[in-house]
């Protein structure tokens, strides 16, 4: 079916559910698990994945917008859910209907709730951001505590969740000491206050693999549910990579190849020159797909279990790569952008090098127009 496509993500289902159990297994049963689930699951498509990941370990969800917290309503009614931004005060009455949990950092927004708790007869359970270092959202941990004691007045919101986020804990192993130490001096605080809060939270992907004792009750992976390992420069404990299965694969198709001459200059603005008699081939993605500019002349596809380069600029939705070194290439190949052919892979993470980005945003830049088609060896 897929051969029909010019460029589409296939998405192994039977990865994803095999990731979330590894993760479940490794924090085991005391701790729950948060997928997060912002920009359409990372680019995986949230609401053929939802009820897949409710039924395969995830406790609750962990959104951006209002958009993505009803796709996950409308799969399970009373699921969990998390807004990890900021509210906008026009959202406030919509999530505070639709039962959505949000995240706070002042006064000024927990009374905002509170108000509009009050006008639907509801009671909201929010959690209160911590800013440890990361700088986005927040508040100072010193002022916690008296934010906590405020917030206590107010009869329709009740904390239910207190969390902090890691700024660069895949690289700075100081920098996360720090935020740690802060995060627990505040925790300690609470708890001599005698105030109860029945969620505690910390790690996003990065914190799983490098701070094993700050999972509290409730770990917030991503990238790696997807089976991606966040890159970083600290030590790695082998064992992620042997457990852990990318989910989606990206692909398109050969749909010309030609012989060109030595010298003879390739796509807009010329940035290449054959150094020598090429065999080329046009294929059927290009930055439309989400298939970044900045790629041009360093990423590599697979064709038929061979690397070729991309040569000359990517351009909307064709680009050319050098098959010189393939021995058998015809037009309707498959060529692989991200994931396995044969015996060689393209990771995620290698194209974002190319592209001189990250994993993440590779992932979300995938467009509305690429089909994802969801391949599972399990009865559906
Ligand atoms: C996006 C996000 C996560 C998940 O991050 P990963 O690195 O993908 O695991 C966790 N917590 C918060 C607050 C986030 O915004």
């Amino acid at each position: 079916m897929s051969e029909y496509y010019r460029c589409w993500a296939q998405v192994d289902l039977d990865a994803l559910r095999e990731n979330l159990s590894w993760l479940r297994h490794k924090v085991g049963p005391g701790v729950q698990l948060m997928a997060v689930v912002k920009a359409d699951a990372y680019g995986h498509g949230l609401k053929e994945i939802a009820a897949l990941l409710m039924q395969h370990g995830a406790n609750m969800f962990g959104v951006a917008n209002l958009g993505e917290a009803r796709i996950i309503r409308n799969i399970g009614h009373n699921w969990p859910i998390l807004m990890l931004g900021a509210c906008l005060p026009d959202e406030v009455d919509a999530v505070v209907k639709d039962e959505v949990m949000p995240t706070i950092s002042s006064l000024d927004e927990a009374r905002w709730f509170n108000d509009s708790a009050k006008k639907y007869n509801k009671l909201v359970k929010a959690h209160l951001k911590v800013d440890t270092g990361m700088g986005r959202l927040g508040v100072e941990p010193k002022r916690a505590l008296d934010l906590l004691y405020s917030i206590k007045n107010l009869e329709n919101i009740s904390i239910y969740g207190i969390y902090t986020h890691f700024a660069s804990v895949e690289d700075d192993a100081e920098f996360s000491l720090d935020q740690k130490k802060q995060f627990n001096n505040l925790l300690n605080n609470i708890k001599n206050a005698g105030i109860n809060i029945p969620l505690v939270h910390a790690d996003n992907s990065g914190a799983i693999m490098h701070e094993p004792d700050t999972l509290y009750s409730l770990i917030r992976p991503g990238l790696l549910m997807y089976g991606v390992i966040p890159s970083g420069t600290r030590p790695l404990e082998s064992v992620l990579k042997k457990y852990l299965r990318p989910a989606l694969s990206l692909k398109c198709r050969v749909s010309l190849i030609k012989h060109i001459p030595k010298g003879k200059p390739l796509s807009y603005g010329r940035t290449f020159h054959a150094p020598k008699p090429m065999q080329v081939a046009t294929l059927t993605a290009g930055y439309g797909d989400g298939y970044s500019l900045s790629a041009s002349n360093k990423a590599m596809v697979l064709i038929n279990g061979k690397r070729c380069p991309i040569v000359g600029r990517i351009t909307m939705d064709q680009m050319i790569v050098d098959v010189t070194n393939v021995p058998i290439v015809r037009p309707g190949d498959v060529a692989v952008l991200i994931g396995r052919q044969a015996e060689d892979e393209i990771p995620v993470h290698q194209l974002a090098e190319w592209m001189n980005t990250i994993p993440y945003e590779v992932l979300t830049n995938i467009t509305y127009r690429v089909p994802r088609l969801y391949k599972s060896g399990f009865a559906a």
